[in-house]
């Protein structure tokens, strides 16, 4: 069987011809946390390796024919495989139906622009013809931002509109096109003269775009120093059926509302980014200094991050926290849990369970990296952290990506897995941990792991992980009833619908609720004025209609 045909080679995480597959430590973890069988424990379930095979599209072949005298013939295909990869992005719901070979909502064509000139001529055609179009970068989305919901093309811009256009250092700034994939941007710019970074890391990193980090205002694993992507982008040029926005790459500016900030998040709603010029920095990975700590309790840990976000002597690049349950999943997996080390501190009072890791590493500067840490040391003493040095913190990083992978091998298994993350002000943060990880705990033989990964002076971000037996059968149903569950809680606890990962449109149920109706309605104006026969990604994205 040719494995690249397969519904599984579209939604498995990095390479289809490689399976990742679990140690026997790690298979007697799972079986014995999940409370599952050896016939579960050797027998993939629904791994999804049928040929994918979808109906006809609908698209006339006029308008076939006209895509291809835009792009050429070689950049639009209709063929089952390539609309069936475009159907979907990595939301859990999308891999399970893929798995089950269930392609609801195929785009009728996938047309790959080779410039802004070819999208210019695609969107007067499709608006002509009142043709959806929905913006495609890596699809890593999970939010079903890439669901062609209503059909359509699907617009890749990966394959040609993927190069650096200029760097200019005198300004630390570099122009790119949406398409560069994360590895491939970050290399240009390290091997740029004395070498820069453009410092956003999310963990989708080697599978995500330039163009989809700036529309889903997404958030890197260095964001508490480096801000968001919405921090760090000056200006864009955005193809929408209304015509080209173009901005400047001003330093700052007071020339009304920020027409950047309109579209850094409209999760191609409003229009095409084509172009994107956002800010670098000098690249200094020797200076780089890392700490960690052990809290006692997680109140104790989150009290520590506060207090160095409000002190006033620099922020830290990576910050991260660990809560009970995902240090306790750490020291399991790497076998530490009996230890010497474990033994230790639990006489010292950092019990299992209780205890909390936290994770920190300061950029930039030799002496500024040097003093921010030698400052959070103290802060983190009198909390009570104990320091346990710098090689967890680089352990960590140099498999920063990995858990991305495991995915797959664990829906294998039978064991859902999936991430929700929200943003929250200092407060509200321990009683919303308290009351989701209720929640999510209370459905049986459930794991829930919880970090801070986003760190503020006024709050933070919570990232939820739980994995939990599926419920063989009812797949679909059960998890969408748990996950409502989850989004409620969150919401009714002063959390936001999400910090990074979008709207989408999975979470368009919300958006009234989060923005009123008044904040919505001026959400559809806006629409409604770039985009005025509603075809730029149709079906609900931002809970639009
Ligand atoms: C394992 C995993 C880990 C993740 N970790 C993080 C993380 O740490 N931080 C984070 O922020 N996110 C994370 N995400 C979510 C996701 O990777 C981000 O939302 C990412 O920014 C999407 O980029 P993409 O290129 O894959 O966009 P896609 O998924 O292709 O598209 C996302 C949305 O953007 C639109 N779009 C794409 N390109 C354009 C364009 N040029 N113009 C207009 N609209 C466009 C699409 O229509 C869609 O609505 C993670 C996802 C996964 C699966």
């Amino acid at each position: 069987m040719d494995v690249m045909n397969t519904y599984r080679s579209i939604l498995k995480w990095g390479d289809p011809a490689h399976e990742e597959a679990f140690d026997a430590h790690m298979l007697g973890f799972i079986g014995k946390t999940f409370g599952l069988s050896q016939g579960d424990l050797r027998e993939k379930y629904l791994p999804g390796q049928d040929s994918v095979r979808l109906k006809k599209p609908s698209i006339p072949r006029t308008v076939i024919a006209a895509l291809e005298k835009i792009a050429g013939k070689e950049n639009v295909a209709v063929g089952d495989y390539e609309r069936a990869y475009h159907s979907f992005g990595k939301f859990y719901l999308d891999l399970v139906y893929l798995r089950l070979g269930n392609v609801k909502n195929p785009p009728d064509a996938v047309v790959y622009p080779r410039s802004e000139d070819d999208v210019v001529k695609i969107m007067a055609l499709c608006s002509a013809k009142k043709i959806p179009i929905v913006p495609f970068g890596g699809h890593s989305s999970v939010t079903r931002g890439v669901e062609p919901v209503k059909g359509g093309i699907s617009l890749d811009l990966t394959r040609h509109m993927n190069r650096v256009v200029r760097v200019n250092e005198v300004n630390g700034t570099v122009t790119v096109q949406p398409g560069m994939y994360g590895p491939a941007f970050e290399e240009y710019l390290n091997r740029y003269k004395s070498g820069f970074t453009c410092g956003h890391f999310p963990q989708s990193f080697e599978y995500s775009t330039v163009g989809g980090w700036v529309v889903t205002r997404g958030a890197g694993q260095a964001s508490t120093g480096y801000g968001k992507i919405e921090d760090m982008v000056l200006s864009l040029r955005v193809v929408a059926p209304r015509g080209v926005i173009e901005t400047r790459d001003y330093p700052a500016a007071a020339i009304g509302p920020d027409i950047d900030q309109v579209i850094i998040g409209s999760e191609g709603a409003f229009g095409v980014v084509t172009e994107v010029t956002m800010k670098i920095r000098k690249r200094m990975p020797a200076s780089t200094a890392y700490v960690s700590f052990m809290f006692r309790g997680f109140t104790d840990a989150v009290r520590a991050m506060r207090e160095v976000m409000q002190a006033e002597f620099g922020k830290p690049h990576l910050f991260r926290i660990s809560d009970p349950e995902e240090t306790d999943v750490a020291f399991r997996l790497k076998g530490k849990d009996g230890s010497l080390a474990d033994r230790m501190l639990s006489l010292l009072g950092y019990k299992p369970m209780q205890r909390c890791l936290m994770f920190v590493a300061v950029e930039g500067d030799r002496d500024y990296a040097k003093l921010v840490a030698k400052k959070i040391r103290a802060v983190a003493k009198a909390n009570g952290g104990f320091a346990t040095g710098s090689s967890p913190v680089k352990k960590w990083l140099e498999q920063r990506y990995s858990s991305a992978y495991l995915r797959d091998p664990f829906m294998d298994l039978g064991v859902m897995t999936d991430t929700l993350e929200t943003a929250v002000s200092w407060e509200n943060l321990v009683p919303l941990w308290s009351a989701v990880r209720t929640y999510i705990k209370s459905r049986p033989n459930t794991v829930c792991m919880v970090h801070i990964s986003h760190v503020y002076e006024n709050g933070a971000n919570l990232y939820f992980t739980f994995l939990s037996p599926i419920r063989k059968g009812k797949d679909v149903e059960d998890f969408v009833s748990f996950h409502k569950g989850i989004i409620d809680t969150v919401h009714a606890n002063k959390g936001s619908l999400s910090h990074h990962h979008g709207v989408g449109k999975l979470m368009a149920p919300w958006m009234r609720r989060e923005l009123g109706t008044t904040g919505l309605g001026l959400v559809q104006a806006i629409k409604d004025y770039c985009d005025p026969k509603g075809i730029m990604n149709p079906g609900g994205t931002l809970g639009l209609k």
